[in-house]
C-alpha cells in the first residue's frame, strides 16, 4: 500500500502578521470614511436612496450620528473623512447646519459622495467628461454652500466611467477610492493592497489593468481600501445578518492585520473602511478602536490620517523615489506578504506483499515528480527497498 501525503508549510516572512518587529514592517495610515447617500431629491431633481433628508427628523438624526462619531474618533486621536453630496448638503445650507463647517474646524476632512445616478439620472456613462464635470462641481459648491471651507479633494462614486478621472480633474478633484463594481457589490483583485498609485486609466470593470497601472503623470491619486475580500461589499451584508455588526468588526480587524502585515518599511501604506450614518452602534467602533486601532497607533505601527494626508504623504514620497514603481514588491492580493508558502509530497510506501507492484508505482511518481521538477519524500519498508 502507497499513501501519499501533501503537506503545506506556511513561513511566515520578516513582515508576518505583527510578529515582526515594528522597526522592520512598514506603517499604516489608518482613517474611518463616512459616506452620506443621497436621500431624497437631489440638487439636480433626480431620486437617490430611501428616505428623505428633508425630513427634519431624519437630517437631524443623522447630524447627530455625525458628531457622536467625530467625537469617538477624536477620542482616539483619529480623524474622519465625511463624504458627502446633496441633498443632504442643501438642507444643511437652507437651515444653517454647521455640522460641515464644525466638522472641519475639528480636523475632519470633507469629501464628496457621488451617485452618479442621483446626479446625472439614469445611464450617466453615456454622459461627456464635461458633462460630469459640471455636475461634480455645483456639488462641491454645495458642499462649500454648506459651510465646508477647504479645498475639496476626495470624491468616491462613479466607477463604471471609464472617463471619470478625467472628470474629476476637471472638477478639481486629485485623490479617488472606495473604487467597487456597483452592479455586484465587488471590489476587483486589481484594486487591493495597500500602496496608493495613480491610475493610468479610467475604471472599466471588464479590464481593470488601465485602472491598476501606475502612469507618475496622471493626475489622480487612488486610494486602495487595503487587503481585503474583494467580495466584502456584498459579504458585508450576509455578516452582519448572520452574526451582528459586530461579526463585521471582527472581518474588519482581520482586514487591519492583514494590511498591517502587508505593509513596506519604504513606501506609503493606508488602510481605511466605511461607515453610514446610523449604520453602526457608536459603541462597537469605540470598543474596534480601543481594541485593535489604539495599540497599534501607541507603538507606531498605525498613524491616523485624512485622505489628503495620505495622498499628500504618497506625493512626497513620489518626490523622494523618482521612477520606482509604487506597487513594486507590495501584496496586492488577500494572503500575499505574510507568509511564504511550501509544498512537500510525502510517499509512504508500507508494503511487503505486492512489491513489485508498489516499485513500479514509486516509479511512476518518480518520473511524474521529475517531469513537473518536483522533489518529493520517500519513505520505504526493508522488503521494499
Ligand atoms: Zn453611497
Amino acid at each position: 500500500m502507497i499513501k501519499m501525503v501533501l503537506s503545506i508549510f506556511c513561513l511566515l516572512t520578516s513582515t508576518g502578521l505583527g510578529m515582526a518587529s515594528d522597526m522592520a514592517a512598514g506603517q499604516l495610515m489608518f482613517t474611518i470614511g463616512v459616506h452620506v447617500e443621497p436621500l431624497g431629491e437631489t440638487a439636480q431633481g433626480y431620486r437617490g436612496g430611501r428616505g428623505d433628508y428633508r425630513d427634519p427628523a431624519l437630517f437631524q438624526r443623522h447630524v447627530q450620528y455625525l458628531y457622536a462619531l467625530a467625537g469617538v474618533v477624536e477620542r482616539h486621536g483619529g480623524a474622519l473623512v465625511v463624504q458627502v453630496q446633496s441633498p443632504f448638503t442643501q438642507v444643511a445650507a437652507d437651515t444653517g447646519s454647521l455640522v460641515l463647517a464644525d466638522l472641519e474646524a475639528r480636523g475632519h476632512e470633507i469629501g464628496l459622495h457621488f451617485h452618479e445616478g442621483a446626479h446625472l439620472g439614469p445611464d450617466p456613462e453615456r454622459l461627456p467628461p464635461e458633462e460630469w464635470c459640471r455636475v461634480m462641481r455645483e456639488e462641491i459648491e454645495l458642499i462649500h454652500a454648506a459651510g465646508a471651507e477647504g479645498p475639496i479633494r476626495y470624491w468616491s462614486g462613479g466607477n463604471l466611467y471609464p472617463g471619470i478621472l478625467e472628470a474629476a480633474r476637471c472638477a478639481g478633484l486629485d485623490i479617488y477610492g472606495d473604487w467597487k463594481d456597483p452592479r455586484v457589490q465587488a471590489t476587483a483583485a486589481e484594486t487591493i493592497g495597500v500602496v496608493p498609485w495613480r491610475p493610468a486609466g479610467g475604471p472599466d470593470p471588464a479590464d481593470m489593468s488601465h485602472f491598476a497601472a501606475h502612469d507618475p503623470g496622471g493626475a489622480v491619486i487612488y486610494l486602495p481600501d487595503g487587503m481585503i475580500d474583494p467580495a466584502s461589499f456584498q459579504e458585508k451584508r450576509r455578516i452582519v445578518r448572520e452574526g451582528g455588526p459586530g461579526a463585521w468588526f471582527s472581518v474588519l480587524a482581520d482586514y487591519l492585520g492583514r494590511s498591517l502585515a502587508a505593509a513596506l518599511p519604504d513606501r506609503v501604506n493606508i488602510f481605511h473602511f466605511t461607515v453610514h450614518p446610523g449604520e453602526f452602534p457608536l459603541e462597537l467602533i469605540d470598543s474596534f478602536l480601543a481594541e485593535h486601532v489604539d495599540p497599534l497607533v501607541a507603538r507606531g505601527a498605525v498613524r491616523w490620517a485624512t485622505f489628503s494626508q495620505m495622498a499628500d504623504a504618497f506625493s512626497a514620497w513620489e518626490a523622494d523615489h523618482p521612477g520606482v514603481e509604487p506597487r513594486s514588491g507590495a501584496p496586492r492580493a488577500m494572503g500575499q506578504g505574510e507568509c511564504r508558502g511550501y509544498i512537500t509530497f510525502a510517499v509512504n510506501v508500507h508494503d511487503f506483499v505486492n512489491v513489485d507492484e508498489s516499485a513500479d508505482t514509486v516509479l511512476r511518481l518518480v518520473d511524474l515528480f521529475a517531469r513537473y521538477g518536483v522533489r518529493g519524500d520517500f519513505h520505504l519498508t526493508g522488503p521494499q527497498v
